[in-house]
């Protein structure tokens, strides 16, 4: 494999294409996907990779210390450290409700609750 040649496995739909892209200066030539999906994921994985983020926030006054927490929409792969990193620092008041907004629009997501955390009685 050269520096120019990326492979990929496919995870849009369970036959996983092994897929081959070639980038030479601009041009991006895509081998092996079976379907436009294919072609699509690769190219968005080479030009912008995405991804869901899952953490954790502190809670304060909760019947849990923490909550899980992940982004709403897939946001770009370079944004990850600034999302964990943000997550570390915040703490929130419980309760707290199964996709409530956590933080509002960063990295183009917001962050929501994956569970809920009821108020310490
Ligand atoms: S390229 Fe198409 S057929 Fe192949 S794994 Fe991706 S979605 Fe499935």
């Amino acid at each position: 494999m050269s520096n120019n040649e990326i492979e990929l496995i496919c995870i849009i739909c369970p036959i996983g294409c092994s897929i081959k892209v070639y980038k030479v200066l601009d041009n991006i030539k895509i081998e092996g996907a079976l379907c436009p999906r294919g072609v699509n994921y690769a190219r968005q994985e080479i030009l912008d990779p995405k991804r869901i983020v899952m953490s954790v926030v502190k809670v304060k006054n909760g019947d849990l210390p923490v909550v899980s927490v992940k982004t709403d929409v897939p946001i770009p792969k370079k944004c990850i450290n600034e999302i964990m990193r943000l997550t570390a620092l915040i703490e929130v008041e419980a309760p707290i409700k199964i996709g409530q907004v956590i933080v509002k629009d960063v990295c183009g997501a917001n962050l929501i609750a994956t569970r809920e955390v009821k108020k310490n009685s």
